[in-house]
């Protein structure tokens, strides 16, 4: 067969997006498997070692490549899809810039085997940083076959700049998923060290999505499709109530190509506006055909972004189109607009029997008192607790003595706060708004937030027990079984040990769930799932290097998700607890995340106010 590779002229060159292909091993995978489809694969197997850090191998059933295309094809901008600038705009390849083999080649060791359909022998040709260093016949199976080991062995300051092996190997997922879901005509294998990871027959879009995604994905898949004369549309959008905290499984492609691409997310998210809480995200998996003139992908070295003419127009289909499915498959209207959101209690203490945490108390302790301060503990009415969903307030509190370890920075702040003899201040607490606890300090009053005092209380006690202590963990009867993506999987299991230190006990990982057969004492099986899934999101966004900044998360994710919201109704025992529980913490100003927790006013502020 002719050769089809040929080098862009220059003019043509300098009218592409340049840029760094190769970031990572992840970058690698891509390149090699758009590069496989391009070849009219129909079967494609993805093999890494040490997530893609010391091998990424793409086997294709492809077309092949003649023996000067297979020399050609590692030069820079040599291609066989495009030929001139105007091509750039008639686009039906995943590549058009002949760069990516060429800048692999150079920071990596590869080889190639290569061989055409009419051909009885193939190639092969061995590459190391630029290099040919070999070049043979060889027996091969039809299609292309190419190893890439020892990715930046030239380069070593990018190699060490590579994050751990779960980082990367998260990265290639994220491809891999990609590139699955846009062909699910295409048989997929993926093998990491030995192990399958994946293996995704032929099938439809929905049948795919639920390869990738696990099982339980197929009852929350809802169609939308749309043809109109600027865009043809299809796909899923899942419902309301599957909105996550996590942003991952939002998938846009336009003529098979997945995109980023903000507007359009915001597009689908008005969409669902009113029907999925507040900083969750809808997942979709949503595919554009538009006419390739009508849009410029060339705009991003990662060809992930894309420009399209009528932007305006493609957000108001985009809306429509979800908000017309929604409605249509009877998602929508089950959704109770009238129901108050505070009623929503997100603690399970209504229908279940509360653990109570074993509370030391004493009775006579009065935490205004001058000697006693910076030995908080708690005191409440017994009975109180029987029909009080508070107990996540005390938690830390088990024995009194706790706080005896924790350094007390912030004693000159409690100090001049509530250094006052005893019988000027009313230690009387008071909630505003079922929002805020006022309270008297010898200067004035203080105002503070109930639900930032609270995160402060309670990630103190959780990073606590993450670093010191092993968390105490109550035994589940019946293990929760949870679901999450793989990706999702691979997260946790890389958390275990430190979630196991709060008291989560897991077990039983499969691809796309896992048991929890203990969970820490203060919070309820109902919780556990919210707080599962506030950690993955938190992960994800923001990937942890050191242990303690793993911790660090993790406490901030569980205080997040359990710490008492505004809305809530605070007894008087609850109000005081809290109040004392925040001064005794290390830094009572702020929350974890570093926003005000209380604000004083003094009687001269309120006097002059009286002016
Ligand atoms: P691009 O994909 O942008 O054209 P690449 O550097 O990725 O650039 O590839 C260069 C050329 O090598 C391609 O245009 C194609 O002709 C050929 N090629 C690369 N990978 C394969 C493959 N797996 N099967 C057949 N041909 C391939
Ligand atoms: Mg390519």
């Amino acid at each position: 067969m002719a050769d089809i590779i040929q080098l862009l002229p220059d003019h043509v060159a300098n009218q592409i997006a340049a840029g760094e292909v190769v970031q990572r091993p992840a970058s690698v995978v891509k390149e090699l498997i758009e590069n496989a489809v391009d070849a009219g694969s129909t079967s494609i197997k993805l093999i890494i070692k040490d997530a893609g850090k010391t091998l990424v191998q793409v086997v294709d059933n492809g077309k092949g490549m003649s023996e000067t295309d297979a020399r050609l094809s590692f030069e820079r901008h040599a291609t066989s899809k495009i030929k001139a600038a105007e091509d750039l705009f008639q686009l039906h390849t995943k590549g058009f810039r002949g760069e990516a083999l060429a800048s692999i080649a150079a920071i990596a060791h590869v080889e190639m085997n290569t061989r055409q359909a009419d051909e009885e022998v193939g190639v092969q040709i061995k590459i190391e940083g630029s290099t040919v260093v070999g070049q043979d016949v060889t027996v091969t199976p039809q299609g292309t076959s190419i190893s890439v080991k020892n990715l930046f062995f030239n380069i070593p300051a990018r190699r060490n700049f590579l994050k751990s092996d779960t980082v990367e190997l998260r990265h290639i997922i994220d491809e891999f998923h990609r590139v699955a879901l846009a062909h699910p005509d295409i048989h997929f294998e993926f093998y990491n060290n030995g192990s399958e990871l994946f293996n995704l027959p032929v099938s439809n879009l929905r049948q795919r999505i639920v390869h990738i995604f696990g099982g339980k994905t197929n009852e929350k898949l809802v169609p939308v499709e749309e043809e109109t004369e600027v865009v043809n549309l299809k796909g899923f959008i899942c419902k309301p109530e599957f909105a996550k905290k996590t942003r991952g499984e939002q998938f846009f492609f336009v003529n098979n190509r997945f995109i980023k691409n903000s507007y359009l997310h915001h597009a689908v998210c008005a969409a669902f506006e009113g029907l999925i809480k507040e900083q969750t995200h809808p997942s979709y998996f949503l595919f554009l055909q538009v006419d390739p003139s009508g849009i410029d992908i060339n705009i991003h070295p990662t060809k992930t972004e894309v420009k399209f003419d009528d932007e305006h127009a493609m957000y108001a289909i985009l809306r429509s189109a979800v908000k017309h499915s929604l409605g249509q498959f009877n998602v929508a209207p089950v959704l109770d607009f009238e129901r108050d959101s505070n009623l929503d209690t997100p603690y399970g203490y209504k229908s279940k029997n509360v653990n109570f945490p074993t509370v030391e108390v004493d009775a006579d302790f009065n935490p205004f008192e001058k000697e006693n301060k910076g030995k908080v503990s708690v005191s409440y009415p017994k009975k109180e607790r029987l029909n009080n969903s508070w107990e996540s307030l005390y938690v830390g509190l088990e024995k009194k003595s706790d706080f005896s370890s924790i350094e007390f920075e912030s004693e000159e702040v409690t100090g001049s706060l509530f250094n006052e003899k005893e019988d000027e201040v009313s230690t009387a607490t008071y909630q505003l708004h079922k929002k805020y606890i006022v309270t008297t300090i010898k200067s004035g009053m203080v105002i503070i937030s109930q639900h930032r005092a609270h995160q402060r209380v309670l990630y103190e006690q959780y990073l606590k027990n993450i670093t010191v202590d092993k968390g105490v963990s109550q035994q589940l009867l019946f293990p929760l079984k949870l679901n999450f993506s793989r990706t999702e999987i691979e997260l946790l299991k890389e958390l275990k040990d430190s979630l196991e230190n709060t008291g989560f006990i897991f077990s039983n990982f499969k691809d796309d769930e896992v048991a929890v057969n203990g969970i820490p004492l203060n919070i309820s099986e109902s919780e556990v799932a919210m707080v599962v899934d506030q950690l993955l999101s938190d992960f994800q966004s923001e990937i942890p290097e050191s242990s303690f900044s793993q911790a660090d998360i993790l406490a901030k994710a569980m205080c997040k998700t359990l710490a008492v919201k505004s809305g809530e109704i605070l007894n008087a025992a609850s109000q005081e607890a809290l109040v004392n529980n925040l001064f005794a913490t290390k830094d009572p100003t702020v929350s974890p995340f570093n926003k005000p927790t209380y604000i004083t006013m003094s009687v001269e502020e309120i006097d002059k106010k009286f002016l």
